[in-house]
């Protein structure tokens, strides 16, 4: 299967440089491997499958590309969003808001109205949102409604922290969810759901590549306990709905989708059996782990030269859509593959080289001291397994452009067959989104329109 995966995207880099998607008009691209991502929901859906009812979800954050989320939807997996911008990407992908979930740190009073009133369920993360909260359903209830939509308390079970710190939500003093070890917190969960009937899921997150599954368990369990508590005490199924959240890491050095999603089911069942009795629904929050071996960007190689004995190739590829992996490349490391300028794998010797972006700063590096085959002016490296937090989150360091993102398959008579999910950015938007309308905005010289500016130094003369 993984090595399936590796055929489709080998046929997808060639046919790419010979259908000019990626050549010296367009010197990076990311692809999207279509029929992995089907297959990646189905092993999801698979790994869950009953008894106990399921929603999957994918955090848009992973892959905010508003096809992606369609084909995912299609394929049985709704959205978790963040932010009002994940939610219109969600909405614009025709996903019904009761496949939606909204979680964030920092919703604000009219974002949380208008998830009640979509009925998109919503996860409040501390007492002080929880109280917004009661004050909106308070007026939704003057009016004769009922809460609209399904609520959740996001809990922090404290379990501990993964490999990488950044990425670890369920720590001692992690910005997010309840603090459920915390004195007092326990009690103050339990007394707040028995006061509010309309509160009926527990959500948890342990975090994002780098957790251990075995601390991703122990934080489902944690939570579940907490369910049976407070549905033991309000004497029925108050809480009908648990939220595990996403956070299954991915591998980055190797083809091998490892840990599957089955290996994770399977621990849980073992570890949590309560959770699949069918009392409760099941919500998962998947990101990367649907994603990342799904997509890569490929990219031409500008120039290759060598400094202080070190070989290194600048390419198009950099910190504007492999962030973390340049600043902070132990934490995120990327296998590169290397082709020559036809697209097909180089076969030369391999030698050690750093691979460089086009970013104007010396950090920006996708691999250092790596044993490739030497690369030359032409070539094409890819950077696998960046399908999720990668070319979808650029990052508009150096002006550069977002590149375009196209999904690939084959056609009936097994040819690869390309699709728009995101046209390159045009030097149009990129001036638009830079303030290029804004011109004369500092120096005055906007007056003539009736703009505010006025040179500093004449206020003062
Ligand atoms: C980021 C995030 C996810 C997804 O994490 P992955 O590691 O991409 O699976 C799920 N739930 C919440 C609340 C998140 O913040």
């Amino acid at each position: 299967m993984a090595l399936d995966a590796v055929a489709r995207r080998r046929e997808a880099i060639a046919a790419a440089v010979r259908e000019g998607l990626l050549g010296p008009e367009a010197p990076l691209v990311a692809l999207l491997d279509v029929e992995g991502i089907r297959q990646a929901a189905r092993e999801l859906r698979d790994a869950f499958a009953g008894p106990a009812p399921v929603l999957h979800t994918f955090a848009v954050k992973a892959a905010s590309l508003v096809p992606v989320l369609e084909l995912l939807d299609a394929e049985g997996v709704g959205c978790e969003v963040a932010s009002p911008g994940e939610l219109e990407l969600a909405r614009a992908a025709g996903v019904a808001a009761d496949r939606i979930v909204f979680d964030s740190p920092a919703k604000t009073v009219a974002e949380l109205r208008d998830a009640l009133a979509s009925g998109i369920a919503v996860n409040a993360d501390n007492p002080q949102e929880l109280a917004r909260l009661d004050a909106l359903v308070a007026e939704r209830r003057s009016a004769g409604q009922d809460a609209g939509a399904p609520v959740g308390m996001r809990i922090n079970p404290q379990v501990g922290t993964g490999s990488i710190g950044a990425m670890s939500t369920a720590t001692a003093t992690s910005k997010f969810g309840v603090a459920l070890r915390d004195e007092g917190a326990e009690e103050w969960i339990t007394d707040s759901f028995a006061a509010r009937p309309w509160l009926t899921r527990l959500h948890t997150h342990t975090g994002s590549q780098g957790v251990p599954l075995e601390l991703m368990a122990e934080s489902v369990r944690v939570v579940h306990e907490l369910a049976e508590r407070i549905n033991q005490r309000a004497g029925r199924q108050q809480i009908d709905t648990i939220d595990i959240g996403g956070g299954l890491p991915v591998n980055f050095a190797g083809d091998e989708t490892e840990p599957s999603f089955a290996a994770y089911a399977d621990l849980l069942r073992r570890s949590v059996p309560g959770l699949f009795d069918g009392r409760y629904t099941i919500v998962t929050e998947f990101g990367r782990s649907l994603l990342a071996k799904q997509g890569f960007v490929a990219a031409l190689v500008e120039y290759t030269k060598s400094a202080g004995g070190r070989r290194i190739a600048v390419t198009h590829a950099g910190a504007h859509v492999a962030t973390r992996t340049a600043f902070a490349p132990e934490a995120w490391p990327l296998r590169v593959g290397a082709f020559d300028a036809e697209g097909a794998p180089k076969r030369t010797p391999e030698v050690v080289q750093d691979v460089a972006g086009p970013c104007c700063f010396a950090g920006d590096l996708v691999a250092r001291e790596r044993a490739l085959p030497e690369l030359e002016p032409g070539d094409v490296v890819a950077l696998w397994d960046t399908g999720a937090y990668y070319f979808s989150t650029p990052f508009q360091y150096n002006s550069l452009p977002r590149p375009a993102v196209h999904g690939f398959g084959r056609d009936a008579a097994g040819r690869v067959r390309f699709s728009l999910v995101r046209p390159a950015q045009r030097m149009e938007e990129l001036l638009a989104d830079s303030g290029a309308a804004q011109r004369g905005a500092l120096t005055g010289t906007a007056g003539a329109a009736g703009g505010p500016g006025r040179p500093v130094s004449s206020a003062a003369s």
